[in-house]
């Protein structure tokens, strides 16, 4: 019979392993385990209004027709207001304003004063920073430790970032002149949502580019208190243009001949609509798709120091990240301390409520993502796979997962394939770095990977044959400013980040 995984019957129940995990006390018999306070975050830094607008030229305007669709946080399924959906006319007003806030003022200010404007953002996301953490960890689901400590803090250094290039693009670009591109229609997903809105606006402003910018549906409310921002910093009316609407509405938005850009982060099935609706054009265009990475450790690697990459590779955002470490590639002389070593450190990890501090894996961001993952934990159990889920409780209300270990997988298991953007590791072994890089590129995707040996010299011979646009040695998951970030095969092409992310939103002329 296979087992329910399901959310709702993996509620409440109690510790039932053997012998206590390692890591909860002193040793076998004598382990206690910690009880951690509930340590919530307070909410009343956030000021929910009931009804949220577009931003169109520097307004907040109702949707053209007066539709609205609601915003539910994914860890109570409580509504927490209704945001304005955008029509196809609204769109192409927001095109248009961007288009004519480019051509009159953004993209002939000098480089220096549209840096005053990207440095003024940079220092109000900073100073709004508890209120643009605690709003986003309702309107996602992510633990409010992740979008304090790494969501918001990197938005804000996108920014800073982005400001410094923005008047020395001809020391970024020696011998040539960078030209704004004009209006750029980006669509963000639900996972990073503050994030991947700054990784998509400070390098299109910083270059005199304006934009037009849909969120997604589940996770529209950071993008509007951005808005709030931009009215804060007094940048121009048009330079940035927020329409949150359903998924035709960004189809709508990237296919408009009036916009010069496209960035779109998100699957790699909607990457490729958006790439045939702009095939033929000469948009500029960039995807940052899926992703199936493996984690790659070495025998002589640091095997505790290897399970916290391991975690974090994979629960870290409930495990809703493209490059997350879904595959975990074990030599087969280790695979059995550190499976071992990974179920007690899983047995250690806290889920629920996001707001709560100590909180490690919070809520899923929809039901919809619920029911996904839901579905491909079935299908390893169903195709001989063994799982393992820590015993904990999980919340009465609310979309959750336990982190899920999978042991004796296959390459051909689904788990093994498919992405489930979900708190779920898959386990595979091999016994040579050969039969490692066949595992490891054997997917159709390639957006990141990880090694961990104790060999510089190896670390340099993997990362070389490894099909992945992002290799970490020795740690997962680390992101910067200054580090481009992209992928190959069907994890899209572009790079966003860095000096290559600036040249995604320039023209490079002779002089
Ligand atoms: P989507 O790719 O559907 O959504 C991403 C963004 O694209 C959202 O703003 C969405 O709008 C918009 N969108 C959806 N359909 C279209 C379309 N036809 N034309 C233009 N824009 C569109 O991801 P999902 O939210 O549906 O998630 C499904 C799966 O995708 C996940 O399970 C995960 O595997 C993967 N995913 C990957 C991400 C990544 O970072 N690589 C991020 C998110 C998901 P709306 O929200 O209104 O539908």
């Amino acid at each position: 019979m296979m087992p329910d995984v399901t959310s709702e019957s993996t509620k409440l129940r109690p510790w039932t392993g053997d012998r206590a995990p390692a890591s909860w006390g002193l040793g076998d018999g004598q382990a206690i385990p910690w009880e951690y306070a509930p340590a919530p975050e307070s909410r009343e830094i956030v000021r929910l209004k009931e009804r949220y607008g577009l931003f169109i030229d520097g307004r907040e305007v109702q949707a053209s027709d007066g539709a609205v669709f609601p915003t539910v946080n994914p860890a109570t399924e409580d509504k927490l207001a209704d945001v304005a959906r955008a029509t196809p006319a609204d769109v192409d007003r927001a095109i248009r304003a961007a288009g004519r806030a480019q051509k009159r003022r953004w993209g002939s200010l000098p480089g220096r004063e549209r840096a005053k404007y990207l440095f003024r953002i940079a220092r109000l996301l900073q100073e709004r920073s508890r209120e643009f953490a605690v709003l986003e960890t309702m309107d996602s689901g992510k633990p409010i430790k992740e979008s304090r400590d790494v969501d918001v803090p990197l938005a804000a250094a996108h920014f800073w970032y982005y400001a410094g290039w923005a008047d020395k693009l001809e020391y970024a670009f020696p011998g040539r002149v960078a030209r704004p591109l004009g209006v750029a229609a980006q669509v963000i997903p639900w996972n990073f949502p503050l994030l991947m809105l700054s990784w998509k606006i400070a390098p299109a402003l910083a270059a005199g580019n304006t934009v037009v910018l849909k969120p997604a549906s589940t996770t529209p409310l950071s993008a509007l208190l951005f808005a709030d921002v931009c009215r804060q910093a007094d940048l121009p009316p048009g330079v940035v243009n927020i329409v949150p609407g359903p998924a035709q509405i960004g189809m709508h938005l990237v296919s408009s001949p009036s916009v010069q850009k496209v960035a779109f982060t998100g699957s790699t099935e909607v990457g490729k609509l958006i790439h045939k609706a702009t095939a033929g054009t000469d948009k500029a265009i960039t995807l940052e798709l899926g992703g199936k990475a493996a984690n790659i450790v070495f025998e002589d690697a640091a095997l505790d120091q290897a399970v916290e990459g391991i975690v974090n590779g994979i629960y870290f955002n409930q495990g809703e990240v493209c490059c997350a470490g879904s595959r975990l590639l074990a030599q087969e002389s280790i695979v059995e301390p550190l499976v071992e070593k990974l179920k007690d450190r899983l047995a250690t990890m806290r889920v629920g409520d996001p707001l709560d501090k100590n909180t490690d894996v919070g809520a899923i961001n929809s039901r919809q993502q619920l029911e996904k993952i839901t579905e491909l934990v079935e299908a390893g159990v169903a195709e001989g796979a063994d799982i393992y889920q820590p015993p904990c409780d999980l919340p009465d209300r609310g979309w959750f997962f336990r982190p899920t270990l999978f042991t004796n997988v296959a390459q051909s298991h689904r788990i093994a394939k498919e992405e489930i953007f979900g708190p779920v590791l898959s386990v595979l072994t091999f016994r040579t770095p050969d039969e490692a890089i066949e595992k490891a590129n054997n997917t159709p995707y390639g957006l990141s990977a990880g090694v961990w040996t104790e060999k510089g010299s190896r670390i340099l011979a993997m990362v070389r044959r490894l099909k992945a646009g992002v290799v970490w040695a020795n740690t997962f998951n680390r992101f910067d400013p200054t580090s481009p970030f992209g992928g190959y095969k069907e994890s899209g092409f572009g790079r966003e980040g860095g000096m290559h992310g600036l040249h995604a939103y320039v023209r490079l002329e002779d002089r």
